[in-house]
């Protein structure tokens, strides 16, 4: 006979979301049941972003001492790729404890180690030992690789980044298929530890970014040597003795690209295959498991949240922002609408590329009348003292100021894009970020500048054009 348990809220997946979703819970005294069947902390702690972005800053290391040089410094680069995954394994460990059982236990949260499963509208089980009637269903269960059917592939050994983090050697070639953030930010990442790597994209790279952005950071990426064939179609995978040959179709005819390893990075689709969706009324679809905008399922006692979620962006603060939304609606009653508009996101390549709110594009196709605000980061002292002046700044206004968006593509995009989710989200006037007075020399600096443009262009005095050049040198 299974156990019957029946908390207020249960929530299935202890990944990003539903980690924020039972530490909230705990901590206004909700009785809470969590359950997990794989590693706690989910995708991001284990096999996405900590490990992608500990590899990232291996990778950074290196590429800083190849280019000391031109700082009148030497170095030497000499990459041992089992200690950078010994690195990349510490880092996870580090970060483990704070989303451990005994950490959730200890706040008070019933942690179940087990596969979750709908008996009926109100009942999950976990194997024949669970039966949870809960007051409320939370599914967080995240996404998988989606791997497309690609002739051959499924006949050798391919990665993805369930697997590609606990390789021990460095691949001598990498080929990836797909150019989104996960593709791009491996690929500069093996490339600067010295792997040859080739990236194949169906389409258009970054196609979710701001393509003028997007093109610098290819830019980079291709100059560091990172071959990157955009448009091209995958045909094929051969294994031969101990490489992978893809082959591929494009504007140029046929080609091959022949890679010690193969990683595919070709997207992510929902993980709830296991949860019969289907036994407790809940609709779904391919693109997730389908949410009204306060993330409620089409079985009302039942919400989704984070990558599982149908229409939603797939990052770990976003998966968070849903936890936030959930536990004011559950426990509350407070009326929450998701919005992607809230959510920025960033690309770890070097240089990072950063966005929040609406891209220009995403601006135009809701007819705004905007205003475009624009600073390099080669008109910055900071940038060009650490020589790192590619990239610029762009602010989408409305023609009275307001501010829809921001993409930055430069050093630091990502701690700089901050201030901007803030602006967004408290619907500042570009006028507040002209005030304010920044430290220098500091990267912030290229928002200020972008921001005082804004009112170049409408001022015909000869006074106010002195002002507005004072306050570029001094301001
Ligand atoms: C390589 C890579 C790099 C990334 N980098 C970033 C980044 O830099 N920044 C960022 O914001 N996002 C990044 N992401 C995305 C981020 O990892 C996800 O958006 C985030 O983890 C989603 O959180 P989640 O709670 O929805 O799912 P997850 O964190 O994946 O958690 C889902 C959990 O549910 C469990 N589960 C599934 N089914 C069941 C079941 N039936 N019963 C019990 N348990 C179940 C799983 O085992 C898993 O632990 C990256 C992703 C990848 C792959």
């Amino acid at each position: 006979m299974a156990e019957v348990l029946t908390p207020d809220i249960c929530v299935i997946g202890g990944g990003s979301g539903g980690l924020s979703v039972a530490a909230a819970a705990a901590a206004f005294g909700v009785s809470c049941v969590l359950i997990e069947r794989g590693k706690m902390g989910g995708d991001c702690l284990n096999t996405g972003c900590v490990p992608s972005k500990a590899l990232l800053a291996a990778a950074k290391r290196a590429a800083l001492a190849h280019g000391a040089q031109a700082f009148g410094v030497h170095a030497t680069v000499d990459v041992n790729f089992a200690k950078v995954r010994e690195h990349v394994q510490r880092v996870i460990a580090a970060i483990a404890p704070n989303d451990s059982v005994e950490r959730f236990s200890g706040l008070g949260v019933q942690v179940i180690k087990g596969e979750a499963k709908f008996k009926d509208r109100r009942t999950v089980a976990v194997g024949n030992i669970y039966e949870i009637r809960a007051r409320r269903f939370v599914i967080a269960t995240g996404s998988q690789p989606s791997v497309p059917p690609i002739p051959g592939l499924d006949q050798g050994p391919y990665f993805t980044n369930d697997t590609i983090f606990d390789l021990a050697e460095r691949p001598r070639h990498l080929v990836i298929i797909g150019a989104g953030s996960i593709g791009l930010e491996m690929a500069q990442g093996f490339r600067r530890l010295g792997s040859e790597v080739t990236v194949l994209e169906q389409a258009t790279p970054l196609a979710r970014d701001d393509p003028e952005a997007a093109a610098i950071v290819l830019t980079q990426l291709e100059r560091e040597g990172v071959v990157v064939r955009s448009g091209v179609q995958v045909t094929g995978v051969d294994y031969i003795a101990h490489s992978a040959m893809v082959t591929f179709s494009g504007p140029d005819g046929e080609g091959k690209a022949e890679g010690s390893h193969l990683l595919v990075a070709t997207g992510r689709k929902p993980a709830s295959d296991a949860l019969d969706l289907d036994a407790a009324g809940i609709a779904h679809d391919r693109g997730g498991i389908v949410v009204k905008k306060n993330l409620k399922t089409t079985n009302s006692r039942v919400y989704t949240i984070g990558d599982a979620a149908a229409g939603q962006l797939q990052f770990t603060h976003a998966a968070n922002y849903h936890a936030g939304l959930v536990i004011r609606n559950a426990l509350f009653r407070l009326p929450v609408r998701a919005s992607n508009d809230a959510v920025p996101w960033v690309t770890f390549t070097d240089p990072e590329l950063a966005q929040a709110g609406l891209t220009e594009a995403q601006a135009r196709e809701r007819k705004i009348k905007i205003r475009i605000l624009r600073w390099p980061y080669h008109d910055n002292d900071r940038a060009q003292t650490e020589r790192l002046t590619h990239g610029h700044i762009k602010v989408i206004t409305t023609r009275k100021g307001r501010i829809l968006g921001v993409t930055i593509v430069g050093a630091e995009a990502g701690e700089l894009i901050a201030l901007w989710v803030l602006a967004i989200a408290q619907k500042l006037n570009i006028r507040a970020l002209t005030g304010i007075v920044l430290p220098y020399p500091t990267l912030s600096e290229i928002g200020k500048r972008a921001a005082i443009d804004f009112f170049t262009p409408s001022l015909t005095s000869p006074m106010l054009r002195r002002i507005i050049g004072w306050l570029r040198i001094f301001g």
